[in-house]
């Protein structure tokens, strides 16, 4: 007989109320609200939301994105970070090489704090730091431990590597336009994907990032017109940090030989 508990439909199953979860914390940390504030409620007129205008996904579609009360849009990012969860949890529960589940929750930890950061990015253009540096020593004690495919050495590295390269490269943007070109936020969310994945999976993280970034950016401009909209960099660390994780083997061979 099959134990549902193992299941992946059981995970995804999870994935999508963790997901519920941290887009609710993301988004009390991004406005500044209490954390450990009673129950969910409507941002635009506060009417507390009920446990069944509160299932992931299925509540948004039947309220058809908009508030019971006050017709308020309700915006696409929950939804959206509920579906990412469900499908990131359950490809580190069902599809990594895990040797341990002491590993299964190090990694759950690392792709939480890619949610965390993408959504306070994508709502303010902010990421708080205990989703970004304060994640990186924890990366670092897990490689210490063993519980991540890099070694401790890698890890620290990486971290290092993570900082330094997008520092470099703001301080050139910087030196030729005179503007910020990357925010620290994005330096600090690159820290910590180093600590997790090295040195290796920096450089795959920002070659991604920066490609399915330009063509966003690129696209955004040919669908509004507008020059200078500003386009949130962390959720396409986050891409590049997922793809890294999942097609590490995938992607080496593709930068190793595909260039
Ligand atoms: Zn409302």
């Amino acid at each position: 007989m099959i134990n549902i508990y193992t299941t992946p439909f059981f995970t995804a199953l999870v994935g999508l109320c963790l997901g519920s979860f941290l887009h609710a914390l993301a988004h009390r940390i991004a406005f500044e609200k209490p954390i450990l504030r009673k129950r969910s409620h409507c941002p635009d007129c506060d009417i507390l939301i009920t446990w069944y205008q509160n299932i992931p996904i299925l509540s948004w579609l039947a309220l058809g994105g908009r508030c019971c009360n006050c017709k308020a849009l309700i915006s696409w990012i929950y939804p959206f970070t509920e579906l990412v969860s469900a499908i990131a949890f359950t490809l580190v529960w069902h599809y990594l090489p895990l040797q341990s589940p002491l590993m299964g929750v190090a990694y759950s930890l690392f792709i939480a704090a890619l949610i965390v950061a993408t959504t306070t990015d994508l709502h303010t253009f902010t990421i708080p730091q205990a989703a970004s540096l304060w994640m990186a020593p924890v990366g670092i004690a897990a490689a210490a431990a063993q519980l991540l495919h890099i070694s401790l050495l890698q890890s620290i590295f990486g971290a290092c590597a993570g900082y330094i390269s997008l520092w470099l490269v703001n301080f050139i943007f910087k030196k030729m336009r005179g503007i910020d070109g990357i925010g620290v936020g994005d330096m600090e969310l690159l820290c910590m994907i180093g600590a997790f994945l090295g040195p290796v999976g920096v450089w795959h993280t920002v070659m991604i990032a920066s490609t399915v970034g330009s063509l966003w950016g690129l696209l955004m401009y040919l669908l509004h017109k507008e020059a200078n909209g500003i386009v949130p960099f962390g959720p396409f660390l986050a891409l590049g940090a997922c793809c890294q994780l999942f097609l590490a083997r995938q992607l080496w061979y593709v930068f190793t030989f595909g260039f």
